[in-house]
Formats: structure tokens, C-alpha cells, sequence
């Protein structure tokens, strides 16, 4: 979609620091970090939020939580994991609809969240 900042990311039309791609994601830090590692997962597909999430995109969406923690992993944060949030439309305080996975590690978080 041309009006989305992720689609126009994953089209290298607004620049990104990179962490990972593949045929179907594209991972990168987060431009306002909220932790010393702080990165998003995105499905090349644009799935505007979990609510819009179809039966057909399970497996897409697994893999991505996947791909998440071996990321993780490599940014030093497998001894003491992390978080792995996916904000959802007005409540959860979806600000970009194109479903992403936040993840986020290299500090103790606070639950519960605000
Ligand atoms: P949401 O609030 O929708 O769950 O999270 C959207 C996230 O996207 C925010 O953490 C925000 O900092 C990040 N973000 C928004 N625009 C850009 C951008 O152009 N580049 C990058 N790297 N992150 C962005
Ligand atoms: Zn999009």
C-alpha cells in the first residue's frame, strides 16, 4: 500500500536500519527505541492489524514470532529473554496499521503495561 511507512520500508522507499529480510519479512530497529534493544518484525504482506489477520496467515505470523527470537538471540538477549508485543488498533495503541511484532530486550520491563 503506498500511503503505509512499513510497505514504503520494505519497498527501500523510506531507509531502514536493517536487521534481517527474507521473502516474506523484513526486521529493523525501531526509530524510537523504548529499550537498549528494541527492533520490529514485519510480514512483507500488509495485514493492517491482528484483528485483520486471516486462517491463511497463521503460518506467516508464526514465523515471524520465530525469526523474532532467534534475532533476539543474536542481539545478546537469550539468557534473559525479552518482550514480544503486538499492539492492536485505538486500544492497544497501533499507531503504523501494518501489523508489526515489537521486540524488546537489554533491560527488566515493567508489567503490568500502562
Ligand atoms: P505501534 O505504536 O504502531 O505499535 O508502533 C509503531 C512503531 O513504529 C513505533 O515504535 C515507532 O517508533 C516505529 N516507527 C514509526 N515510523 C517509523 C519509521 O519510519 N522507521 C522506523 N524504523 N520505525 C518507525
Ligand atoms: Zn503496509
Amino acid at each position: 500500500m503506498s500511503d503505509c511507512i512499513f510497505c514504503n520500508i520494505i519497498a527501500g522507499e523510506i531507509p531502514s536500519k536493517k536487521i534481517y529480510e527474507d521473502d516474506d519479512m523484513l526486521a529493523f530497529h525501531d526509530i524510537s527505541p523504548q529499550a537498549p534493544v528494541h527492533f520490529l518484525v514485519i510480514p512483507k504482506k500488509h495485514i493492517p492489524n491482528v484483528m485483520e489477520a486471516k486462517p491463511e496467515d497463521a503460518l506467516l505470523l508464526g514465523k515471524l514470532l520465530h525469526k523474532a527470537q532467534t534475532l533476539l538471540a543474536e542481539q545478546g538477549c537469550a539468557e534473559k529473554g525479552g518482550r514480544f508485543v503486538v499492539n492492536c488498533k485505538s486500544d492497544g495503541m497501533q499507531t503504523v496499521e501494518h501489523i508489526h511484532l515489537h521486540v524488546f530486550g537489554g533491560r527488566s520491563l515493567g508489567w503490568p503495561p500502562g
